[in-house]
């Protein structure tokens, strides 16, 4: 089959772990990670979805197989990147890991494509530039990322203002949580009157993916 074959799904990695960021800390799901971005941030953390040698062709049936030999039991995935947005035939993929029984979460920078149809279950929109608000409105929760010195304060409080699901989280540094960036998340939280809530990557506290 050829790579333009659109059920052919550009992916770097499928590994069970727990969920170490947002609402859902702590839950054990299967990560879903696709290769490839629309976005080119400075500090990326995810460097994989840019290394062509890290890239796999998969079907869905792959993927399935890879999901079930991954986290035997799992009932979460979660698509993730990269930018899952950008995989191509989407819906189709989302509709087939749902009629398999799977609770279907994303992460998204919102950039890269239109929502899948049917939705995920769970998506978590991680704005790096701004949005339509239909995106804000669709997100179940919205985690901005905060540098030790860039990122606005202000932007962030005015959407937990309107959200009821917003959570800062530091920049790590690589593999490492940035101590500055974790000072001034953690600040910004105790100011915005319980409206934020801290994300922690804590599977980087713990030396785990
Ligand atoms: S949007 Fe996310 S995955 Fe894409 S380059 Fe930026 S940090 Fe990396």
């Amino acid at each position: 089959m050829s790579r333009e074959n659109p059920t052919l799904y550009p992916i770097c990695e499928i590994f069970a772990s727990i969920q170490g960021e947002g609402t859902w800390t702590g839950r054990p799901m299967v990560f879903i990670r696709a290769w490839g971005c629309p976005l080119a941030c400075s500090w990326c953390d995810e460097p994989l979805h840019r290394d062509p040698t890290a890239r796999q062709w998969l079907t869905i049936d792959a993927i399935l197989s890879a999901i079930a030999q991954a986290g035997p039991g799992l009932g979460d995935v979660v698509l993730t990147g990269g930018e899952p947005l950008a995989l191509p035939e989407l819906s189709a993929l989302v509709a087939a890991l749902k009629s398999n029984g799977y609770r279907v979460a994303m992460e998204s920078s919102g950039h890269g494509g239109l929502l899948p149809d049917p939705p995920v279950d769970w998506l978590t929109l991680s704005p790096k530039t701004p949005l339509p608000e239909s995106l804000y409105q669709a997100a179940n929760e919205i985690k901005f990322v905060l540098g030790a010195d860039s990122g606005s304060e202000e932007a962030i409080l005015s959407r937990a203002a309107v959200h009821p699901n917003v959570w800062v989280q530091p920049r790590a540094k690589g593999d490492t949580p940035d101590p500055i960036a974790v000072t001034r998340c953690l600040e910004l939280t105790m100011q915005s009157r319980g409206r934020l809530r801290l994300s922690l990557q804590i599977h980087k506290y713990i030396g785990i993916r």
